[in-house]
């Protein structure tokens, strides 16, 4: 029986999902694309329309509301539900998928909207859930997390009998024009990037201060960059993961001018996540940040340049030390002329197709929840090389 396909949320990443699903409509069947803001669902379908002749249905719905999305996933008939929504919805989708014992994914782990913290222990602690309805959910099929826990799975299971450090190293040289904007959703980003950082060795988390620690990298294709050392949410499932792994560290490019505004706000207090009062009325000082800002989606048209995402692996292979970096690189363009869309919700939409396709195909299938790196790699980066985000390995010297 033909497929039935829900897509939660119509921003950067939506768009790129909801066209690639479009694309694969042999998987996916009948898709629904349905958001807060009907109007977005409906301009992107009439996007995809006019690009590619398919045709998708749209919805409104409050992802905050477990009842609503029941609702609709039983409207629909959905086979899975594909959540790129925000994170404060993860629990919310999750609950509706128990109920209806529909299939779940997503690309980033559930933040509470009150705390700027970012961990799986309330997804994973709905594992026995999934398993009792018969389910699998599979959770950040972006790209990192996402295609970087299953660089790390591929050089497990290809390259390695031991990784004993993996850097994950992410770097957007692309260019807006703007002064500042952020790339993704404005709230997130800049919650995970004011964050103080985390890295992980000899099984200890250890933090630092936001943006203590800086290398320069050198990413292919694009050059040396400047590096700021964050947590990252794949760390987390990865130490439970990968065998003999003794430190793990994630890296993100950052231009001068978009750390300069951004310590300006941190030191005004407009990155605050707590309500303040502004004449007579309650705000939260980073949320009407986000509305002044470029909306991500609207970055596509104006954005060149390239990203690199990747990790770089060392440990033992046959007894020799060994090193190597296994990465992707897109062009901004080349996304928007395809999807129309900037480079960072390319490549995370696009894993967030593969992975759905993989669980609908019944390739990666289980019962309970999942991270990407549990899975075997290989489907799924010969889909990256199909799909629009084909990869290299580098043997590095050690
Ligand atoms: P956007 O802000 O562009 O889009 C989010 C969408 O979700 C909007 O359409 C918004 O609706 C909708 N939404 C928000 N709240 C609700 C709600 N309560 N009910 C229904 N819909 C809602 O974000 P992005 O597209 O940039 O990011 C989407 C997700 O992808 C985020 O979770 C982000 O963290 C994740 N991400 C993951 C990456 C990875 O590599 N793993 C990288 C980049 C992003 P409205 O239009 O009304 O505001």
């Amino acid at each position: 029986m033909a497929k039935k396909t829900l897509i939660i949320g119509a921003g950067g990443v939506g768009n790129v999902v909801a066209f690639k699903c479009a694309m694969n409509s042999d998987t996916f069947g009948k898709i629904t694309l349905a958001s807060r803001t009907k109007s977005k669902c409906d301009a992107i379908a009439k996007n995809i329309e006019e690009k590619i002749g398919v045709s998708i249905k749209t919805a409104k719905v409050n992802a905050d509301k477990t009842k609503k999305i029941i609702k609709l996933i039983e409207e629909t008939k959905a086979d899975i539900v594909i959540n790129v929504a925000l994170p404060y919805q993860d629990l919310t989708i999750m609950d509706a998928c128990i109920v209806t014992k529909t299939l779940y994914l997503d690309t980033a782990n559930y933040e509470h909207p009150d705390t700027a913290k970012f961990e799986y222990k309330e997804q994973w602690a709905r594992d026995e859930a999934f398993k009792d309805a018969g389910i699998m959910g599979l959770l950040g099929s972006g790209f990192d997390p996402g295609a970087t826990n299953v660089f790390c799975a591929y050089a497990q299971k290809h390259y390695f009998d031991e990784i004993h450090t993996i850097d994950i190293l992410d770097c957007n040289a692309g260019d807006h024009g703007y002064p500042f904007a952020t790339n993704f959703n404005p709230e997130i980003n800049l919650r995970e990037v004011s964050a103080k950082g985390r890295y992980w060795e000899e099984g200890k988390w250890i933090e630092t201060e936001p943006m203590e620690i800086m290398q320069v990298w050198d990413y292919p294709e694009v050059g040396e960059k400047d590096s700021y050392l964050l947590y990252h949410e794949e760390m987390e499932s990865l130490v439970k993961h990968i065998k003999g792994l003794k430190r793990i560290r994630f890296f993100m490019t950052f231009g001068q001018s978009y750390l300069t505004h951004m310590k300006c706000l941190e030191n005004v207090g407009m990155l605050g996540i707590k309500e303040v009062e502004h004449k007579g009325m309650k705000i939260v000082p980073i949320e009407f940040l986000a509305t002044l800002l470029p909306d991500p989606a609207s970055l596509g048209p104006r954005t060149k340049g390239k990203t690199n995402i990747g990790i770089v692996a060392e440990g033992i292979k046959d007894g020799e030390k060994r090193k190597i970096y296994i990465y992707q690189v897109k062009d901004h363009e080349e996304c928007y002329a395809e999807v129309m869309s900037q480079g960072v919700s390319y490549t995370t939409g696009v894993p967030a197709m593969i992975g759905a396709k993989l669980m609908l195909e019944g390739i990666w299938s289980g019962k309970g929840v999942f991270n990407m790196e549990q899975f075997d790699p290989d489907p799924f980066m010969e889909l990256m090389n199909t799909q629009g985000l084909p990869w290299q390995v580098k043997e590095l010297e050690i």
